[in-house]
């Protein structure tokens, strides 16, 4: 035999019956995305590395080391190009607005779902391939949009039932109010350089903010005793930061203010937030977000306002793995047995007249070409009831011959029994009028 091929490190099937859980999810994140108004966007996972250098920023994890990113082959007309596995979702979002001027009649809402590539080291909730679902507002400036996604995104939690969540906020004001923060920062970790790991070392005159988002814990004295950037805010920002929190405190959504909570590029200003958990281990962080008033400019835009978050599926869904929510199981309502193949076109155009009418029907089918016959009708019920339906549909040749088919409950359910009490037949030629027997 060949040698077997498996996936890539850290990138994941997802699989039957555990898929069910993804198209749950999607299903929840599509119905209340509709209530709130958020239409869907759907951008190639393909882009131009300088999208995501422009878009992410030069300094931070995502472009310095964990981006999938290849030399294009050129085509006829010499043209090479520089691409990237996407490994976040909103520079392609921004990038697509601005190519396609949607924001000439005013704002937009609109959500994604889909895989984000990062090579970083595969652990629990870290893969290299993973799924977000995200929501973006652009073209809006006011708090209020802020406080709406928000409050998307806490009505998520309660649709699938999560309950141990916490949000925290913080501002970060606007770029010039950052720079005497930024100063002062520097300087306080200067005078204690010997606190700062390698890492701090490193960002502290690239990227100095980020160092207060370490997750060392030996610098967390040294963090913690540093300026706070709320105290530089002017007037503006801190009045954008009350009316969002007014807006949370009126819905009854709890937030903490979280003074290390930051981004460590100009073009994220006012809001950041986080919705964490403790159920997670080390990667508690379900969703993230924030304003990026600068971003579409930064990508060649006409400059506009914007605010969004990403969550992670796969953190969301072992969350609700966690709390022991089950997920309606996907089972057929009739599993089809047949005893005889040459029957098949005859049984396929009820079977088609029953799935018409919205009834799960699995046919029974041979494993061989076909010579070898249907199996056994000991070996069919077998599967029948291995497939979790709740009904048999036998089509052998005494119903066949007399226009019918024999339905039988599998579960033996109460309902079940009296819908189908033993082993009734049924008109092939009338199936619309008994499949509401089968849709249980
Ligand atoms: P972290 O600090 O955990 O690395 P991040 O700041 O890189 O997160 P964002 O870029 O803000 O994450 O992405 C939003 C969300 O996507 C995260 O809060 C997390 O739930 C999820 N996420 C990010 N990276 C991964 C990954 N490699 N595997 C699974 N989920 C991820
Ligand atoms: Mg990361």
């Amino acid at each position: 035999m060949a040698e077997k091929l498996l996936a890539v490190k850290g990138m994941n099937d997802i699989l039957p019956p555990e898929s069910a859980r993804w198209e749950w999810l999607e299903g929840k994140v599509r119905d209340l995305m509709a209530r709130y108004a958020y239409r869907n966007i759907r951008t190639p996972i393909l882009e131009h590395t300088q999208l995501f250098v422009r878009g992410i920023g030069e300094v931070t994890d995502i472009v310095e080391k964990e981006m999938y990113s290849f030399e294009d082959r050129s085509d006829k007309n010499g043209d090479h190009a520089f691409l990237t596995m996407r490994p976040e979702n909103t520079a392609s979002v921004v990038r697509a607005v601005t190519e396609h001027n949607l924001l000439y009649e005013g704002g937009k809402r609109l959500y994604y779902m889909g895989p984000m590539f990062r090579r970083e080291r595969p652990q629990r909730g870290r893969y290299r391939q993973f799924h977000q679902i995200g929501a973006e507002a652009l073209g809006f400036g006011g708090p209020e949009v802020d406080a709406e996604l928000i409050l998307l995104a806490a009505a998520l939690w309660k649709d699938i039932g999560i309950i141990d969540w916490r949000l925290e906020i913080n501002s970060l004001g606007q770029p010039d109010e950052r720079a005497l923060h930024r100063t002062q920062l520097i300087a306080h970790f200067e005078q204690h350089a010997d606190m700062l790991d390698e890492d701090a070392r490193r960002r502290l005159h690239s990227n100095p903010l980020r160092i207060l988002d370490t997750k060392n814990p030996a610098m967390k004295a040294v963090v913690e005793s540093a300026p706070r950037l709320i105290d530089f805010l002017g007037t503006a920002s801190l009045a954008h930061f009350d009316a969002l929190k007014a807006i949370l405190d009126a819905n009854g959504v709890p937030w903490t203010l979280n003074h290390r909570l930051v981004r460590g590029l100009d073009y994220y200003n006012l809001t950041v937030f986080e919705f964490v958990t403790d159920q997670l281990g080390a990667q508690g962080t379900l969703c993230a977000g924030g304003r990026y008033d600068y971003l579409i400019e930064q990508i060649g835009g006409k400059p506009a306002p914007a605010v969004g978050w990403a969550l992670g599926v796969e953190r969301v869904l072992e969350l609700v793995r966690e709390t022991g929510q089950s997920v309606p199981a996907l089972v057929p309502d009739a599993y089809a047995i047949v005893p005889d193949a040459a029957s098949v076109p005859v049984v396929l155009q009820t079977l088609q007249a029953l799935r018409a009418q919205g009834v799960s029907v699995q046919m029974h089918a041979s494993a061989g070409s076909g010579t070898e016959g249907m199996g056994s009708m000991k070996s069919q019920f077998k599967k029948a009831d291995a497939s979790g339906a709740r009904f048999a549909l036998i089509f052998g040749e005494t119903e066949l011959a007399s226009g019918c088919v024999a339905v039988k409950p599998l579960r033996g359910s109460k309902a079940d029994a009296e819908a189908a009490p033993e082993q009734s037949l049924r008109k092939l030629d009338e199936a619309a009028s008994w499949a509401a027997i089968l849709r249980g």
